[in-house]
């Protein structure tokens, strides 16, 4: 490094720091490290690709500024990347809007080189347990299924490049999602990285890093992936600097030919704080939902997993079973698990008054009466994410007052409260504002289905089922 060059970036550096939080200045800022200043060219190392989007996308502003004042505005500014990769080809000018660069991947013996991250996240294992043999198809899943084999077959080469699963709990996001990973791992024998994460982890241990100082650390651990599923997405809403970094990452690894799975428990559209343009990177592929099971899909799921297990049932036992409308898959499991439990411990078969009996414990625990007004209002605030405090209130956003109607509406069906108990709830004098909420929601059930969607999500959450959930 020349000294030129050094004082020209330590001037840089002064004015930068002016203008942005020290936090953000020893995370973006701190680890660059000058290397030439020849021919109006300022050359700084960035220890990975994604610095570079970073600091191009967010301070481009404050670099130019910096540069323009410590050198000139004819300077340019060259990125190289730690191990002699280079970003830039050495006429690039600092420019907007952030174009793709050519950037070659880390070879192998650069990456083990590279000091440890000290963080970790859970890779979870991708056992037997969730691959495509032992997901039933129906026409709930069907779609999403052949989907998911194609990505399996040629990650990041189809124009599923994200795939984006979503659909309620239960239906089998994770296990299609792991199924990907699964059939990868065997089909190119151990010479494609998968890696799985919950979005709530993601999010958790991105705060880890921040505090620890480890952003790069933690991004690292994402941008080799062949293929990165993020589990129930969701969970990014709100969490606007989490979502930039996975914003990144998605570019980084997009542009890379790389594959993007993605579950989520609502549609994306439907998840309220979550980035504009984070809705329109999942565009770029395919967005594909998994329905509630019909009863025949429920039917020859039970009698896959009947089978896996050694149990024994009868036909009209396993149809009975398939019957319940209401439970998901995971439900369905926890009934054969029951059965299974009974029949070992008993040592009685498998009756149809054995199975009664086990169906209606559970649909005892799930008792709507005991379900208190209170509850059905934090259920719809954390499903809208909105504030309880604000639905009780007097606010008027479209959202809020969508949930107002949604809690008198269940409270009303699915509750024992009277209308002038939920008015009084609301601190309403007199109950005609209940009347008119209900009939409202009423209309708006059978005129909008991603409000029916919603309302049906919201009572799945409550553990509350009505007949009329089986349309759905
Ligand atoms: P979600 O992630 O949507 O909440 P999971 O993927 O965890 O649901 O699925 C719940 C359970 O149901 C898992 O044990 C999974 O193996 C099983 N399951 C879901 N869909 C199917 C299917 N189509 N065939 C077989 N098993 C399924
Ligand atoms: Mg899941």
């Amino acid at each position: 490094m020349n000294n030129d060059c050094a004082r020209v970036w330590a001037s840089c550096l002064d004015v930068i720091k002016q203008e942005i939080s020290s936090q953000s200045f020893q995370t973006w800022f701190s680890p660059i490290v000058p290397k030439k200043i020849q021919d109006n060219v300022l050359t700084v190392q960035i220890p990975n690709q994604m610095f570079y989007e970073w600091i191009e996308g967010n301070y481009l502003d404050v670099l130019r500024k910096a540069i323009k004042s410590s050198v000139n505005n004819k300077c340019k500014l060259e990125y190289v990347v730690e191990k002699r990769q280079q970003i830039s080809d050495g006429k690039r000018v600092l420019r907007k809007p952030l174009s793709p660069p050519s950037f070659q991947k880390t070879s192998a013996s650069q990456a083990s080189s590279k000091k440890q991250p000290l963080i970790t996240f859970r890779e979870l294992p991708f056992t037997n347990r969730y691959n495509f043999e032992n997901f039933v198809e129906g026409s709930c899943n069907k779609i999403v299924k052949s989907a998911a084999e194609a990505i399996a077959q040629n990650p990041g080469k189809t124009s599923f490049n994200p795939l984006m699963i979503y659909g309620g709990v239960g239906l089998g996001k994770t296990h299609i999602a792991q199924a990907i990973g699964n059939h990868m791992m065997v089909d190119f024998d151990g010479n494609k990285k998968v890696k799985y994460v919950p979005a709530e982890l993601f999010a958790s241990q991105y705060v880890h890093a921040v505090r620890e100082n480890e952003i790069h650390a933690f991004s690292d651990k994402f941008m080799d992936a062949d293929l990165l599923i993020v589990d129930d997405i969701q969970f990014l809403a709100g969490k606007e600097k989490t979502q930039e970094v996975f914003f990144h990452i998605f570019n980084y690894l997009h542009q890379n030919g790389k594959q993007l799975v993605m579950t989520s428990d609502t549609a994306p559209h439907n998840i309220s704080g979550l980035q504009e343009r984070l809705l329109s990177r999942f565009k770029w592929g395919l967005t594909t939902q998994l329905e509630t099971p019909d009863v025949d899909t429920r039917f020859s799921i039970i009698e896959k997993k009947a089978a896996s297990v050694n149990l024994s049932i009868e036909h009209d036992v396993m149809k009975y079973i398939a019957s319940f409308g209401h439970l998901n898959i995971r439900e369905l499991e926890g009934v054969l698990t029951s059965i299974v439990a009974h029949t070992m411990i008993n040592k009685v078969d498998v009756t149809f008054a054995l199975v009664k009996q086990i169906l209606s414990d559970i649909a005892q625990e799930v008792d709507s009466e005991n379900i208190s007004i209170e509850k059905v209002l934090n259920t719809v605030a954390s499903h809208f994410r909105v504030d309880a405090k604000d639905i009780k209130g007097s606010i008027r956003t479209k959202e809020v007052v969508l949930a107002r109607k949604m809690i008198m509406h269940i409270a009303k069906t699915h509750t024992d409260n009277t209308l002038k108990s939920i008015g009084l709830f609301f601190g309403k004098k007199h109950h005609s504002g209940v009347v008119y909420a209900v009939q409202n929601l009423e209309e708006l059930l059978s005129s909008d289905p991603r409000i029916k969607k919603s309302y049906f999500s919201v009572l799945g959450k409550l553990g509350v089922f009505s007949g009329r959930q089986l349309c759905v």
